[in-house]
């Protein structure tokens, strides 16, 4: 299996980024109930055949789709050693649980956090945005919210900017707040939140009898990789005395790379941040985080008293704080594992220089699209997501034949952008995430869709 897994590593840039599973494949995914045991040959073989050729291409270099990460092979390492101890990492007394409280440490102090904060694993980003809310809804509603519920609190509003991701609403749906009670404030032309409409939303909101107890930052927008203006978004919750969370699922671990980080300044004022290990971290799949400026509002928000959970003076079941009192999962797995063996196999100034890298393919693709006339960009580029489309002679039209050129795209296999909308219209997006990537994957890409393109076009 290791032998498998590294031929695939070495070899994944030679396949393509993608192939659709053929239906004789999926149907050997449908047996029976397995009552009785298979030879694990068999299944090894099964895997090998059926699961192994039709994966994602996440990992693969031609890869730009969505915002995936890329993983690494120590990563994967760290893995089967986390399997094989099989810890559960929501309490007791073991080494494991310091593995996670030494990557929290490290946190706290690569974003500037006090000796105050806290975190933890959680498995994205989505989630780490849906337990802040919680905590900054407990921040303002205080502890009674966990017996009685909002019925005591209603009116509560937040803010975030129109492009934030659609975790967070979703988020506001989970807490019971609804989605209404997160106004989406208009973005300036660089896709950051406006803050003075912002501004102007809280009073209004103040005035109307709402209120206001969180704002929510992006740090990379899943769209552009815009980053909002953390610094003023920071002073104008300190003003209004409203929990500044920010959404750093991409950019986050920016603050490690020297060029990034000025990007990111005011993340330090944050009362928390969420973020991804799983995509610019290099991580395999799943490794969100949460940190937060005060661990008090963690164990406030999630700790509770069950006979079996019971803590002793020593042995095993020893220590005042658990994991599980610090967030909604009782058994945890040990997601720390992978995240400390990469960052300290790797160094996190390599890490900041693959995201480095992958800017400055963006920056590539940019100019690429800058010097061809059939090509043009949508989107300003921030970081290291492009989003541009097919324009013969400058004229973008509609924007329906970037969705042809994509779908064409992924089934030739050799490069996978992915689709979104920018204004209303189809474009294509470029996200490089993955260190693997290089300029040659970008030429392929802008190759591709000149000739997808120039394919579809009528020609009288
Ligand atoms: C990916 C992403 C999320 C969701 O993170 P998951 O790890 O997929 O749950 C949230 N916000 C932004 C900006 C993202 O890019």
């Amino acid at each position: 299996m290791l032998d498998d897994m590294f031929d695939h590593l070495e070899h994944v840039r030679h396949g393509p980024v993608w192939q659709q599973a053929p239906q004789a494949i999926r149907a050997t995914m449908r047996c029976p109930l397995p009552l009785d045991p298979t030879d694990l040959g068999d299944v090894h073989d099964h895997f090998r055949e059926a699961v192994l050729p039709f994966h994602g291409g996440n990992i693969h270099p031609g890869f730009m789709g969505w915002v995936q990460g890329g993983g690494s092979a120590v990563g994967m390492l760290a893995e089967m050693l986390a399997g094989g101890l099989n810890a559960n990492l929501g309490g007791r007394d073991h080494m494991p649980i310091e593995v996670e409280r030494q990557v929290v440490a490290w946190m706290r102090e690569g974003f500037g956090y006090p000796q105050s904060a806290d975190g933890l694993f959680l498995t994205g980003a989505s989630q780490a945005n849906f337990i802040a809310t919680l905590l900054a809804r407990l921040r303002r509603c205080g502890p009674a919210v966990r017996e009685q519920g909002l019925a005591g609190a209603p009116g509560l509003v937040a803010y975030a900017s129109c492009d934030v991701h659609g975790c967070v609403p979703r988020a506001f749906d989970m807490a019971g707040l609804g989605t209404d009670a997160l106004r989406r404030i208009a973005a300036n032309a660089l896709g950051q939140i406006d803050v003075e409409a912002l501004r102007c939303q809280i009073a209004r909101d103040r005035a109307a009898g709402f209120t206001p107890f969180m704002v929510v930052g992006t740090a990379g927008t899943v769209n552009t990789g815009a980053i909002d203006d953390l610094a003023a978004l920071g002073a104008l919750a300190r003003d209004e005395a409203l929990h500044f969370h920010v959404d750093g699922a991409l950019a986050a671990p920016g603050i490690f790379s020297d060029r990034l980080a000025p990007l990111l300044a005011g993340i330090e004022g944050s009362d928390s941040i969420a973020f991804d290990f799983h995509k610019w971290g290099s991580v395999p799949y799943d490794a969100g985080f949460l940190l937060v400026r005060d661990g008090g509002w963690q164990r406030a928000a999630f700790a509770s008293q069950a006979a079996y959970l019971t803590r002793a003076s020593s042995g095993l079941a020893a220590g005042d704080w658990w994991p599980c009192d610090m967030g909604p999962d009782l058994s945890r797995g040990f997601r720390a594992l992978k995240t400390w063996f990469t960052l300290k196999t790797y160094g996190l100034k390599a890490l900041g220089r693959a995201m480095e890298a992958n800017c400055d393919l963006a920056r590539r693709l940019e100019q690429g699209i800058a010097a061809h006339p059939d090509l043009a960009l949508l989107a300003p580029v921030a970081l290291n997501i492009v989003c541009f489309g097919y324009a013969p002679g400058g004229q973008s039209g509609d924007g329906e034949i970037n969705r042809r050129i994509v779908e064409k795209l992924h089934a030739q296999g050799l490069v996978a952008p992915s689709l979104t909308m920018i204004h209303g219209k189809p474009a294509i997006r470029a996200a490089f995430v993955n260190h693997r990537s290089t300029i040659a994957d970008v030429d392929r890409l802008i190759e591709g869709v000149l000739a997808f393109g120039a394919d579809d076009t009528p020609t009288g």
